[in-house]
Order: C-alpha cells, then sequence, then structure tokens
C-alpha cells in the first residue's frame, strides 16, 4: 500500500477515451456525461485522455461531450493499445498533473489498464461499476458496483489514496447531447515511451467481432433466448437485425447451450447494452438478463407465454411463436427500408 499521500494537490476529474476505428468510443463519451456532473458537484474541472496517433481531431467530440481540457498524448508507438505502452503513459500523465478522479471504460482495453495503472499509483479501484454519485458527508466519488452476484448493490469509497479510479460499464450511461459550440484547452504531452519499451508487437488484426455482435455501439439489438427453440434458428434473429442494421444478442441460456458465442450474451455476467431499440426473442426476462438491458430506450418482447416477466419490462409485446412472428417483422421492416 502506498504512503499517505497529500490530497489536497489532487484535482479534477479524468476520463480515459478510448478510441475506436471510428473515432471515440461510445463508453468515452458516455463516462464525460457523469463526469462533469462529478466534476460540477465537486467544483473542479473535467478532462478528456486521448492516447493514440493523429488522434488530435478527436478532441472536438470530447469537448462537446462536457470536457473542458484534453490531455492529449500522441506517438506512432500508440497508434493502437498496448498494455505496456498505454499503462507508462497513463501514470506519467498522473504522476505529473496529479487528478482526483479517473474514469475509465469496462471494455476490454479498460478493464486491462485501469489495475495495472492503480497498482503502478499505489491506489484502489472500483471493477465494473454501473453507477456514481457524490458521497454527500466525504465529498469522495461512491461507486457502486454489483457484488455476491448481483445478489447486493455495494458502493465503495476511496478514501485514503489518489487518484479515485473506477471502470464503469459501457452503456449503463447516456451519451450526452453534443454541444459543438463548446472549446477548451488542449494539453499536448510528450509521449516517454520507446517502441522497445512494448513488448507485444501487433502483427495483424483479424476481426472476429463483425456489426453483429457489436453490441455496445449498437442503435437496434435484437436478442434471443431459449426459446428460439435451436441454434439454427437463430438466422430469423441475424434476419431482422441485418434488416434494421443492429447486432445480434443472447439470453446466457441460449449462450451456454452454445448457440452463440459468449461475446453476443447481455446480462449481469455479459454486456450492459442501452440501445434505441431492443427486441427481446423467446427470453423470459430474469432478473440476470434485465440488468443488461433495461436502460434500452424501447423493449419489444416476443413470447408465446403471455405471462412471461419479459412483458413487465417491454414497452411493446408480442404473444406469440418467434419462429412465426419474426419472419414477419423482417418481411415488414424490409419493404420500408429506405
Ligand atoms: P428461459 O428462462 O428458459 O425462457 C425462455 C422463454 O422463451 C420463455 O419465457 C418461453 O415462454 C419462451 N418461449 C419458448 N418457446 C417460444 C417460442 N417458440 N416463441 C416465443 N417464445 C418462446 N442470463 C442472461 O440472459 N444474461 C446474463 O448475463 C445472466 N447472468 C447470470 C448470472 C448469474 C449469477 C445467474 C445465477 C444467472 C444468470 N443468468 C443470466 C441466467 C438467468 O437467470 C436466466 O436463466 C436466463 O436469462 C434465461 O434465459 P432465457 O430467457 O433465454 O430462457
Amino acid at each position: 500500500m502506498a504512503a499517505a499521500i497529500d490530497q489536497s494537490q489532487y484535482r479534477n476529474v479524468w476520463v480515459y477515451i478510448e478510441v475506436g476505428e471510428e473515432g471515440p468510443r461510445n463508453v468515452g463519451l458516455e463516462l464525460l456525461g457523469e463526469g462533469r456532473k462529478l466534476a460540477d458537484a465537486m467544483g473542479q474541472k473535467l478532462a478528456g485522455v486521448i492516447i493514440g496517433e493523429k488522434v488530435a481531431g478527436l478532441a472536438k467530440e470530447v469537448f462537446a461531450a462536457g470536457a473542458d481540457q484534453v490531455y492529449l498524448v500522441e506517438a506512432p508507438e500508440l497508434a493502437h493499445y498496448s498494455t505496456d505502452g498505454y499503462t507508462a503513459v497513463f501514470t506519467d500523465l498522473i504522476k505529473q498533473y496529479q487528478p482526483s478522479v479517473i474514469l475509465i471504460g469496462a471494455t476490454n482495453d479498460g478493464r486491462d489498464l485501469g489495475p495495472r495503472i492503480a497498482c503502478r499509483i499505489g491506489t484502489g479501484l472500483t471493477a465494473d461499476c454501473t453507477g456514481l454519485g457524490i458521497d454527500e458527508p466525504t465529498g469522495l466519488v461512491a461507486w457502486t458496483r454489483p457484488a455476491f452476484g448481483g445478489n447486493l448493490m455495494a458502493t465503495i469509497l476511496c478514501r485514503e489514496h489518489r487518484p479515485q479510479m473506477g471502470t464503469v460499464r459501457p452503456s449503463v450511461f447516456k451519451r450526452p447531447v453534443p454541444d459543438y459550440s463548446r472549446t477548451g484547452e488542449i494539453i499536448h504531452v510528450p509521449s516517454t515511451v520507446q517502441a522497445e519499451d512494448i513488448r507485444t508487437k501487433l502483427i495483424n488484426i483479424v476481426k472476429v467481432c463483425t456489426a453483429s455482435c457489436n453490441l455496445e455501439e449498437a442503435e437496434i439489438i435484437v436478442s434471443g433466448g431459449r426459446g428460439m427453440c435451436k441454434p439454427e434458428n437463430f438466422v430469423l434473429i441475424e434476419e431482422l437485425a441485418n434488416v434494421l442494421g443492429g447486432a445480434v444478442g443472447a439470453s446466457r441460456a441460449a449462450v451456454d447451450a452454445g448457440w452463440k458465442p459468449p461475446m453476443h450474451q447481455v446480462g449481469q455476467t455479459g454486456k450492459t447494452v442501452g440501445p434505441k431499440i431492443y427486441f427481446a426473442c423467446g427470453i423470459s426476462g430474469a432478473i440476470q438478463h434485465l440488468a443488461g438491458m433495461s436502460s434500452s430506450d424501447v423493449i419489444i418482447a416476443i413470447n408465446k407465454d403471455a405471462d412471461a416477466p419479459i412483458f413487465k419490462r417491454a414497452d411493446y409485446g408480442i404473444v406469440g411463436d418467434v419462429l412465426e412472428v419474426l419472419p414477419l417483422l423482417s418481411e415488414e421492416f424490409r419493404k420500408i427500408k429506405p
């Protein structure tokens, strides 16, 4: 454990902006919305941290989502995420600028990066949060996350160490509406990382995940459960997703049965999603499934059991056999597709 530190030296809220092929990933922008609330409550600034190669152009998105500042580290060695490179850069940034709070998306990269930085700095990290707030008596960030298999929610404070750090599940929070009239300060920080410091070499990128499994970014998700009856029937889910330009989700029952790979699982032990429209097809609506999709804007359920719990959460319900209803929906949506 690190020695006692002067906490008054640590100021401002940082959000790690993970960069994908098409710009900042949604989760970073979602966290800027929450970070803004925390920063305002603490009377401090909100900053986005962008690491990569030729990524300066992304700063405007980060300001539009609420940041006052952007810490920008650019170098050819940082063109792609690497554990060694990004950990070293982020750790150096923290030592130099001493933020009070750091929010990181609980993505594959974020789950790799967050704990390593916390360990290097000697602070704590609350992983996989689903709620953020301010603990009134102490003014500390209150990090909320499921514990004991989701049977209770734990709220954790980081009293002794700084920065206060947490990873937060994608799609738990909504992206703020961008305000492109906002601007801010860009702080260019030179990278101290050399190519030889990075022990892994990126040789090739093989995409196993197509648009159909990009659940965290999808605006429409069509999910199937045990009610799809057999794996071949998932073609009906894929067809509807395809017509609507959406992604394919699955319940844990469907994943455990080997009908879809785990990367499609929605729920407490799968992905948390928040699309504009979520179709739950042959899914009963167990609490662990709802935990991953109930922040969807509109939920449409198809189930042959009119008493299935999913109908209590659904905005629209179709009582019927998925094997009959899904082809009809695909056919009708295909007609109105622009
Ligand atoms: P079922 O509960 O079996 O429901 C199938 C539904 O399909 C029924 O409502 C039935 O009426 C309907 N149906 C059947 N045939 C048809 C048809 N032809 N047409 C229309 N409807 C039909 N689950 C998750 O999904 N995600 C998680 O991340 C997750 N994590 C978990 C973590 C823990 C610690 C635990 C204990 C459980 C977790 N579960 C999770 C499992 C969860 O409790 C449920 O078992 C699971 O969600 C059930 O999946 P299902 O709805 O597909 O299957």
